[in-house]
């Protein structure tokens, strides 16, 4: 079996390495902050290739909800992506390790899978969630990561299809070592 691709029955998940802007699905998670601001990070690059209805939208979720826990997940448009929605999932900050980071983590990554099939979707795209500016050792959550996506996959009944987007050649490799 090839690393990069995960097949589980009809199911699949593909570890791509680029950029999670130009993935053509049907919803591209952000790892995004408590209060949805553009920041920097992959969150800084989705916000510009969207342009200001996802801005717009983020405001709007926010004034509606408030701030997000770690593990949460909401959705917005998705603005000038090649995509129906943006999906913003908050990372958990890393710690040490003893501050349920593993929890929250496993979290975001279910929570928008939940999140995309209560929306009837079926193709997903995710960053490596928490491993930039928050700090999460590389390793560690990928396999965390990818144990939640195999078991949310397996429970979804509309998505079939996940990509996680790797940005860089470390992270890429270390994902796939991950799923070896
Ligand atoms: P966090 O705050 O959750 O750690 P970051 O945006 O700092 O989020 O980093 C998460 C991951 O996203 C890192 O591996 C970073 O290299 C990667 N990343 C940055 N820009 C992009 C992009 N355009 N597409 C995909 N991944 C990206």
């Amino acid at each position: 079996m090839i690393p990069e691709e995960i097949r589980l029955g009809s199911r699949l998940i593909r570890l791509v390495r680029g950029d999670i802007t130009a993935e053509h699905v049907d919803a591209i998670v952000n790892a995004t902050n408590a209060s949805l601001r553009a920041g920097g990070g992959v969150c800084g690059a989705i916000y510009a290739a969207a342009g200001p209805a996802l801005a717009e939208d983020a405001r709007r979720v926010m004034a509606d909800r408030g701030p997000l826990t770690p593990g949460e997940a909401v959705a917005t448009v998705a603005g000038d992506l090649h995509a129906r929605y943006v999906i913003h999932a908050l990372g958990p900050v890393w710690h040490g390790g003893e501050q349920s980071e593993a929890e929250a983590l496993a979290n975001a990554y279910r929570n928008s899978i939940k999140l995309a099939d209560a929306l009837g979707l079926q193709s997903i795209a995710f960053p490596s969630i928490s491993t930039g500016i928050y700090g999460y050792p590389l390793m560690n959550a990928a396999h965390v990561a990818l144990r939640t996506l195999r078991d949310a996959l397996k429970n979804a009944t509309s998505v079939r299809e996940v990509h996680v987007v790797l940005f860089d050649q470390r992270t890429y490799d270390t994902w796939l070592g991950a799923a070896r």
